[in-house]
């Protein structure tokens, strides 16, 4: 897969070329709006929604830490970067980047077929995915993480801040302080003790926890589907998930 557009164009059946109606896109957690002209330019006009749920702040945390704890997503992520790959690591943690079917979605349009999926609603989709294009975390925004806020929080859990100089709690910023603790409470046993420098290593006590808990809402045969598109590889490049103490 090389492109978020092919990637979303395989997922919704969006046909090419149909992003061209869409007069203008917005994108804002969860919700992608856009405004679509029907008949060429000179047809009706019809405002698309295509809303998704976003993930509580405890899920975000996780999806960062995951993200954190990978050499080679920091390194992108840190540089402002997004590679395709990293949807992998989303739909692993049941928040998938790119919707893998029109049923993850709430999708509504002005006009009144929308019901059985109308052109227009397609159109959305397909400039969505040339916006993800332009701009990856466009998608990432959609699901409540904007590019700042992602990179930032990145740059936060990944294992060099544990490595720099030490940083007294009340110098943790923002809700970097209190995120890692849902995380480490969701995911270690009540006995552990708690480390104290606990924002710099929730990334590790993530892949370590003997337990990951299940999303709220996890999509059916993801794991299936992801293995499928890259067969051998999320293993490889995700140690620890479903392997317990590994
Ligand atoms: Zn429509």
């Amino acid at each position: 897969m090389s492109a978020w557009s092919e990637l979303l164009s395989e997922s919704l059946g969006v046909p090419a070329g149909a992003a061209s109606a869409v007069e203008r896109l917005s994108v804002r957690p969860g919700e992608v709006a856009g405004r679509v002209r029907a008949g060429g330019g000179r047809g009706s006009v019809h405002e698309v929604s295509l809303i998704r749920p976003v993930p509580p702040e405890p899920e975000r945390e996780r999806v960062c830490a995951a993200l954190a704890s990978q050499p080679v997503f920091r390194a992108r992520i840190l540089a402002e970067e997004l590679p395709v790959a990293a949807d992998r690591v989303f739909a692993l943690l049941g928040w998938d980047l790119v919707p893998r079917s029109w049923d993850a979605l709430v999708a509504t349009c002005s006009c009144e077929a929308w019901e059985s999926r109308c052109a227009h609603l397609e159109a959305v989709a397909a400039a969505l995915g040339a916006e993800a294009d332009r701009d990856p975390f466009a998608l990432t925004r959609w699901l409540g993480l904007d590019r700042r806020a992602l990179v930032a929080r990145v740059r936060t859990l990944s294992p060099a801040a544990a490595q720099g100089p030490p940083a007294p709690e009340e110098a943790v910023s923002g809700g970097g302080a209190e995120a890692p603790q849902d995380v480490r409470g969701g995911a270690v046993r009540p006995s552990r003790p708690a480390p104290p420098d606990a924002a710099a290593t929730s990334a590790a006590v993530f892949w370590s926890a003997p337990a990951i808990p299940a999303p709220p809402a996890p999509p059916g045969g993801t794991g299936e589907r992801v293995r499928a598109s890259a067969p051998g590889l999320v293993a490889d490049e995700l140690p620890g998930l479903g392997r317990p103490g590994a």
